[in-house]
């Protein structure tokens, strides 16, 4: 068994006090079930609200930064897990298809984005498009 606690609040504030101590009694409920806590704040995936200011700021007019964020909304939580390859690879698909950019590494997108969102996701959603690609063939 698995038990994840999201905190929503600020880091270690009554959120993440009130979620650990849920954490403590589901722990001491099923000892060999594996808890994890995570804190939403810190993950900066769900912050995204589509202003394109990245897209903007991009000499490739690259939409990388704002896929990533929303891919990586969706892909790292549990829910998301029975989706997750599909998903990135319609997403990449359309972004295609919609005549985006290529991502050169410029750090422009970061720089321009109001809330804060990293490049750290353009990383991780490399490695989720290879996993899909291999996992579900090329889509490309
Ligand atoms: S600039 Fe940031 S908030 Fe705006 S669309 Fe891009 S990733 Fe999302």
């Amino acid at each position: 068994m698995k038990v994840l606690g999201l905190s929503f609040g600020k880091k270690k504030a009554n959120s993440d006090i009130l979620t650990k101590e849920a954490l403590y009694g589901a722990k001491e409920a099923y000892p060999d079930a594996e808890i994890k806590f995570i804190n939403t704040q810190r993950l900066t995936i769900d912050r995204c609200i589509g202003c394109g200011a990245c897209v903007a700021s991009c000499k490739n007019a690259s939409a990388m930064l704002f896929t990533s964020a929303k891919i990586a909304h969706l892909n790292l939580l549990p829910q998301g897990q029975p989706e997750r390859s599909k998903r990135v690879l319609a997403m990449m698909k359309q972004m295609e298809a919609e005549g985006f950019g290529n991502c050169t590494n410029q750090y422009e997108c970061e720089a321009a984005c109001p809330k804060g969102i990293s490049v750290d996701n353009i990383a991780r959603l490399n490695r989720d498009f290879m996993r899909a690609n291999a996992k579900e063939g090329l889509c490309f």
